[in-house]
């Protein structure tokens, strides 16, 4: 995608700091990082969102994930790490090319993330309702 500044990334446009790179995945750093480290893993392919992603392609993405993540933890004497994904803008999703980021994570960090919902849970109801909306999803 021409106005997409991953696929200008991955084309090599625009420069960045990768740290790997195969057939089909590449993950390079984070201009902008949560913790020093913070990497972002993105398929070569333009799909904008999770939700608009193959599933084959989500699966190998997290393979990925999987294998650069420690890496990541290690290079930065990290004591865990977050690997997470923005789908859509109320989500935080700002570059719309899916990409998954590895946040190194340390005890002390005082990084707070999801403070919890304070309304009423109805879980029996909420999870009623997923269970629908899947098999609708899954018979698509
Ligand atoms: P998201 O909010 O999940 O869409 O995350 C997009 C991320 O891309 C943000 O954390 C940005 O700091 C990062 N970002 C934006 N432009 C660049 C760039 N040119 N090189 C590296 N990271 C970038
Ligand atoms: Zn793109």
């Amino acid at each position: 995608m021409s106005d997409c500044i991953f696929c200008k990334i991955i084309s090599g446009d625009i420069q960045s700091v990768k740290v790997y790179e195969d057939a089909e995945f590449t993950a390079f750093l984070d201009i902008n990082p949560v913790q020093p480290g913070h990497t972002l893993v993105v398929p070569k392919a333009h799909f904008a969102r999770f939700d608009d992603t193959p599933s084959e392609v989500i699966a190998k993405l997290y393979q990925v994930v999987h294998k650069v993540a420690p890496a990541v933890a290690k290079a930065v004497d990290a004591e865990g790490f977050n690997a997470s994904l923005n789908n859509g803008l109320a989500a935080g999703q700002e570059v719309f090319h899916t990409h998954v980021h590895i946040i190194p994570r340390y005890i002390k960090d005082g990084l707070v993330a999801w403070p919890r919902y304070m309304g009423e849970n109805k879980l029996e109801q909420v999870g009623q309702k997923i269970r629908a909306a899947l098999k609708e999803v899954v018979a698509k």
